[in-house]
């Protein structure tokens, strides 16, 4: 199937063509038709799917004939990367068709946002916090609103962001269509569900499983020796861009500065960084003068970086929702991938539950030459994120600083 057969305004084509589309993904097949009707819908898919553009694409075609300068589409995203990058694909697909979109989020000026807002503008891609605040101001106005996208929902309702999505959602009283994306379907989506999509199409791309293209090992290592074995396979494995994830703000920074110190371009992305480093931090990988980005789940939802060759989990994600998340950054559209995560004895239950996922049993790694063996530093912060506050003490080996 070819993107001809959705027939684009060759304007929009012309967008298709610039970011090199040549053939619709199976969400981009299912999704445009139904959302070109007109249809409510809701699409469950994992990140990397090309999900964006099959909202984005039928978005620009509603909105090319209709009046300008006025709000008539806006996408809610759970992060500002999700929001900026939605933005982006947005420019990118409808550079040729004059809509204007910007992105909207909190912890930037409220009046730079204001000033191009009242410039005219047709599409918003924004977080639920500052859409309210400049709801409530009267900065953005949707009483013209025509589609509303509710991106990553699942994601929102994580966050804790769904009394903001309601929020928004009070300031739209008339009718319009609505798409929800989401990668689960917990209760409270499901309520949401039901409360704001009126007949939906349901458009599901594949089980809630990683993509294929990506292969998985474990490395059972200590915890305290996670950030040298991370060295070493980062030293003896060829890779492109890496994305390495802990569970912590904290850890994230700490990782990060140990690697940069051992001569690794590499820095760290979590949700407490002030904007503009968040920012530098996302540009630098994308551009590649980063290699190495290390982020907690949330700050890394929407990272969009096709190089990524390797995830690597150095603490064990929470749910297997969250490791297929995780991994959804690499091996994206038909590119290989691999998959590395750290376990220790904790994490036994988990492990299980991401074999039943994957309906096979996960390979573990021993890296050669890397001393397994090697004690606890006496003064190295080595609790587990999952021990917060206890002591332990255990193997005869292990003396925990809490910090
Ligand atoms: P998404 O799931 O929206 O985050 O998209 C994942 C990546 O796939 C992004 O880099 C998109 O630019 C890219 N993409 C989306 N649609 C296509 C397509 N039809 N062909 C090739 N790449 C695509």
């Amino acid at each position: 199937m070819s993107f001809e057969t959705f027939n684009f305004h060759p304007s929009i084509m012309a967008g298709v063509r610039a970011l090199g589309y040549v053939r619709p993904t199976p969400i981009q097949i299912q999704s445009i038709p139904p959302i070109m009707e007109g249809r409510d819908l809701i699409g469950l898919a994992q990140t990397g799917t090309g999900k964006t553009a099959a909202f984005v694409l039928p978005i620009l075609q509603r909105l090319l004939p209709g009046p300008r300068d006025d709000v008539r589409a806006l996408i809610i995203s759970p992060t500002r990367e999700l929001a900026e990058q939605t933005c982006e694909t947005t420019n990118e697909l409808g550079k040729q068709t004059g809509l204007r979109s910007i992105s909207i989020y909190g912890g930037v000026s409220m009046e730079q946002q204001t000033r191009r807002l009242r410039s005219g503008i047709e599409i918003i891609a924004g977080c639920p916090g500052r859409l309210l605040d400049h709801l409530w101001k009267g900065t953005v106005d949707l009483s013209h609103l025509e589609v509303l996208v509710i991106d990553e929902a699942d994601r929102m309702f994580d966050m804790g962001f769904l009394p903001s999505v309601r929020g928004v959602l009070e300031c739209i009283i008339h009718s319009r269509q609505t798409l929800l994306f989401s990668a689960t379907m917990p209760n409270d989506i499901r309520r949401l569900v039901q409360e704001i999509l009126h007949d939906p199409v349901t458009v599901q791309i594949g089980c809630m499983a990683p993509a294929a293209t990506v292969s998985h090992a474990l490395y059972p290592v200590k915890q305290h020796l996670k950030t040298s074995l991370l060295k070493e396979l980062l030293r003896s494995t060829k890779t492109e861009s890496v994305l390495v994830f802990t569970r912590t703000k904290h850890r994230t920074e700490r990782v990060a500065q140990q690697l940069a110190r051992a001569g690794f371009r590499a820095t760290s992305l979590q949700g407490d960084m002030p904007q503009y480093r968040r920012q530098a931090a996302l540009d630098g990988f994308r551009a590649g003068s980063v290699k190495i980005l290390v982020a907690t789940d949330i700050a890394a939802r929407g990272i969009d970086v096709l190089d990524i060759s390797h995830v690597v989990n150095y603490d064990m994600p929470d749910s297997t929702d969250a490791y297929t998340n995780r991994i959804g950054r690499t091996g994206r559209i038909g590119k290989n991938g691999e998959a590395f995560t750290f376990v220790t004895g904790e994490d036994t239950a988990m492990v299980r539950e991401l074999e039943r996922l994957l309906k096979k049993p996960l390979e573990r790694r021993t890296l050669q030459g890397f001393d397994y063996a090697k004690p606890a530093p006496d003064n190295e912060n080595i609790r587990s994120p999952r021990q917060s506050g206890r002591r332990a003490v255990r193997n005869g080996w292990v003396k925990v600083t809490v910090t």
